[in-house]
C-alpha cells in the first residue's frame, strides 16, 4: 500500500527523464517500466508493480564491491589509500579532478574509485565479479542472479573512458592488476542483472550494521556505518546533495535505472525505474524514495 502510493505519487510528476544510451545494451530497457522493493532486517520483503523484474544493476554493484573489499581487507588502510571519502562534484566519469590528484580518486563510488575498489577486490579475491555475482545471489537466494554478457561486452566496446581512467590510474601506481582484467571485472559486476527484490534484500547487511543474512558477520558496525555515510556523500552521483534532501537516506544509484537505499536498523528500499535525470539518478525512483520518505519520515535525520 505504502509503496504504491509512492510509486504514484511518482507518476504524478511530469518528468521521466531519458533512459542511458552510452552503453547501446543499456538503450533497451523498457522507459516505462517502474518497480519497488521494501526489505526489513528480519528478511520479510515486499514489492509493487515490476519488483521482481532483473535490470542492469550498473553502479548499484559498487557499494558490494566496497563492502567485500573492506570485509576481505586486513584493515580498510590500504583501500582508503587508493580512494578517498569526499564528494566530487564532478559526473560519475570524469577525468579531470585525476590528474591534479594524482591519479586517486575522489570517492569509491565514481567510475575512477569503482575502478580501484574492483581491482583491490580482484588481488583479494582472484574473481571481483564471482565474489559481488555469489554475494548477491547468496544474500537474495536467488541463484538466477548473473551477469548478461551482452551488456558488458557493449560497454567494453564503448568503455573509452573507463579505459583511459584506468590506464591514467596505473600510470600512477594506483592498480595492482593489469588494466584490461581491472576493467572487464568492472563492467562485468556493473553488468549484474537482479530486480529490486533481489537488491533489498541484498543490501540488508547495511541496515544490519554488517551483519548478513546468515547471521555471520560481513562488516565490524563501524565499518557499515561508514559505508553508509559514504553512502549518503557520494553515492548519487554529483546530486547526493539533492538526494539527501529530498530521501534523507544512504543510497547508491546505476545507470540501468535502479536506486538502493538504507535505512539503519530498519530496513533497505530499492526502486527501479530506467529514465534518468541530467546526473544519472532514476527520476521515478527518486520521487518514489522522497514521497515513501516525505509521508512515513523514515529517514536518518
Ligand atoms: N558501467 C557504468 C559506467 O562505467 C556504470 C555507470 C553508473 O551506473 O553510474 O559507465
Amino acid at each position: 500500500m505504502l509503496l504504491q502510493e509512492a510509486m504514484e505519487a511518482a507518476r504524478r510528476a511530469p518528468a521521466r527523464g531519458r533512459v542511458a544510451d552510452y552503453i547501446p545494451a543499456l538503450a533497451q530497457a523498457d522507459p516505462t517500466a517502474f518497480g519497488m522493493a521494501i526489505a526489513t532486517v528480519d528478511g520479510a520483503v515486499f514489492g509493487a508493480g515490476d519488483w521482481e523484474h532483473p535490470f542492469s544493476i550498473q553502479s548499484v554493484s559498487k557499494l558490494f564491491t566496497l563492502a567485500l573489499a573492506l570485509a576481505l581487507a586486513d584493515g580498510g588502510d590500504e583501500l582508503w589509500r587508493g580512494v578517498g571519502r569526499e564528494p566530487s562534484g564532478n559526473p560519475f566519469n570524469s577525468l579531470v579532478q585525476l590528474e591534479s590528484e594524482n591519479g586517486i580518486p575522489r570517492n569509491p563510488f565514481i567510475n575512477a574509485g569503482a575502478l580501484v575498489v574492483t581491482d583491490r577486490l580482484l588481488k583479494l579475491t582472484g574473481d571481483a565479479v564471482g565474489a559481488v555475482r555469489d554475494f548477491l545471489r547468496a544474500e537474495s537466494g536467488n541463484p538466477a542472479v548473473a551477469v548478461d554478457d551482452s551488456v558488458a561486452s557493449s560497454e567494453a566496446q564503448h568503455g573509452h573512458r573507463n579505459a583511459a581512467m584506468a590506464h591514467f590510474m596505473a600510470s600512477y601506481g594506483n592498480l595492482r592488476n593489469p588494466v584490461d582484467s581491472v576493467l572487464a571485472h568492472y563492467y562485468a559486476h556493473c553488468a549484474i542483472e537482479a530486480s529490486c527484490r533481489d537488491l533489498a534484500l541484498a543490501g540488508l547487511f547495511l541496515a544490519r550494521h554488517g551483519t548478513r543474512a546468515d547471521g555471520s558477520r560481513l562488516l565490524s558496525r563501524s565499518e557499515a556505518k561508514r559505508i553508509n555515510a559514504v553512502l549518503l556523500t557520494c553515492g548519487t552521483y554529483d546530486a547526493a546533495g539533492e538526494f539527501a534532501y529530498r530521501v534523507g537516506l544512504p543510497g547508491k544509484s546505476g545507470v540501468g535505472g535502479g536506486v538502493l537505499a538504507v535505512l539503519p536498523g530498519r530496513g533497505t528500499v530499492c526502486v527501479w525505474g530506467p529514465g534518468l535525470d541530467a546526473a544519472g539518478n532514476s527520476v521515478l525512483g527518486v520521487a518514489a524514495l522522497d514521497a515513501l520518505t516525505t509521508a512515513t519520515g523514515w529517514s536518518v535525520f
